[in-house]
């Protein structure tokens, strides 16, 4: 039984207000993997191209990342991305998008992979999601998906057919407002859910993240940083915390969705300390518990009613 991680591996260029990469490590699989590789072991579901280095293919490895699932097109260019932050650091600007060997992704998943039992679907066009659904031969345990307002806007018939086959959506605020068409998150969370999803996770940034799940809601904080360095990935990162602990756990109750709702949220509090996956890549065990920890701390109080 296993986790089956689909995302995209990439170099990135990144510019905020602190600094300027040049191209470095990136995608959403890859956050996903460095993340998630901390709890338990991934078959990870990708394509690069001959330039990506195989030093990080191998590092990956080494941390029980599976590779089998990662096709390297050698004649061909890795995924591109470049964004520029703005002073608030919530907004960004995407200033280049090269596809290359992402433009005709068909994922394959290999025979190895059919033991899939959790399935992180990291944000990519939903019909390339829907492709991996379709070619297990049994139904994952809990599929869960990430996904942005850029598909809504080219690809909404698609990502309607995919979230029909999906148990979690995680979004950002105003992606649920786009893909409900209602301001209100509550309202919001209650038509994405008549669409597919019966578990909906809306990310609010520095706000925090809302849990919904039929009249149930949890809201988890999010650690108040004094510095936020590089916001690139920290919500491929918590997709990662997530769906990780729930993995490890396997146990999908609303219960146990709280706890990783915080494990993600503790996770993507390290991704933002430096730029791209550099701060996944030095993270131990014991930083880890002390930050959940410190999660835990933050919301709870005890109150005595008289
Ligand atoms: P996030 O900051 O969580 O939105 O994720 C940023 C990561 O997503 C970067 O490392 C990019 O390489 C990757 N990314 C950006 N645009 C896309 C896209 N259209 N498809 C797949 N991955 C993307």
């Amino acid at each position: 039984m296993s986790l089956v991680v689909v995302g995209s591996m990439a170099f990135d260029q990144i510019e905020t207000p602190f600094g300027k990469t040049d191209k470095i490590i990136g995608g959403a699989g890859t956050f996903i993997a460095w993340c998630a590789s901390n709890f338990t072991g991934i078959k990870q579901i990708s394509v690069v191209g001959g330039d990506f280095p195989q030093s990080e293919l191998d590092i990956l490895t080494a941390r029980g990342v599976e590779l089998e699932g990662v096709q390297i097109k050698k004649d061909e260019k890795t995924f591109f991305w470049s964004g520029r932050y703005h002073m608030d650091m919530n907004t960004r600007d995407t200033l280049v998008t090269e596809l290359n060997v992402l433009g005709d992704f068909k994922p394959v998943v290999p025979e190895s992979y059919q033991d899939c039992e959790f399935l992180m679907l990291g944000n990519l066009a939903p019909s390339v999601q829907s492709s991996v659904i379709e070619q297990l031969k049994t139904k994952p345990k809990l599929i869960v998906i990430d996904t942005m307002n850029f598909w809504m806007d080219i690809a909404l018939d698609d990502l309607k057919h995919t979230l029909s086959l999906v148990d979690v959506l995680m979004v950002n605020d105003s992606e649920a407002r786009q893909l409900s068409g209602d301001y209100s998150l509550v309202r919001a969370a209650q038509k994405i859910s008549a669409m597919g999803p019966k578990f909906i996770i809306i990310k609010k940034g520095e706000h925090g993240a809302l849990l919904f799940h039929k009249d149930q809601v949890f809201s988890a904080p999010a650690l108040p940083l004094e510095e936020v360095f590089d916001p690139t990935g920290a919500g491929d990162t918590f997709a990662g915390g997530f769906i990780a602990h729930l993995a490890k756990t396997k146990d999908i109750s609303f219960e146990n969705m709280k706890t990783a709702i915080i494990v993600g949220s503790a996770m993507a509090s390290f991704a933002v300390e430096k730029f791209g996956t550099e701060r996944l890549r030095t993270l131990t065990k014991e930083e880890i518990h002390e930050r959940i920890h410190q999660f835990v701390q933050l919301s709870s109080f005890d109150i005595n009613l008289v």
